[in-house]
């Protein structure tokens, strides 16, 4: 009776081990998830603000021939404004 207690405690412990460590896989993978997509891909730069974003992330807006990247929606307007004065 005992030793199946010791058992029951024994395979408790395991999981709670393996859950952690799962946990702890799960966090590093999101970690190295959002350090790419800040570190990683190219930087472009807003013509509206002059502020450096990264393309991944930018408003994208093609003007007449040329693809312009912005990093709010408030910045393209304003640029595209700009152009048409
Ligand atoms: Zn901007």
């Amino acid at each position: 009776m005992i030793t199946r207690l010791i058992i029951f405690i024994l395979v408790l412990w395991i999981i709670h081990k393996l859950v952690k460590q799962a946990r702890m896989l799960f966090f590093q993978i999101k970690k190295r998830e959002a350090n790419e997509l800040i570190m990683g891909g190219e930087m472009v730069q807003d013509p509206s603000c002059r502020v450096y974003i990264p393309k991944n992330t930018a408003i994208r807006q093609k003007i007449g021939q040329h693809q312009y990247y912005f990093c709010s929606q408030e910045c393209a307007r304003k640029f595209y404004e700009s152009l048409k004065a």
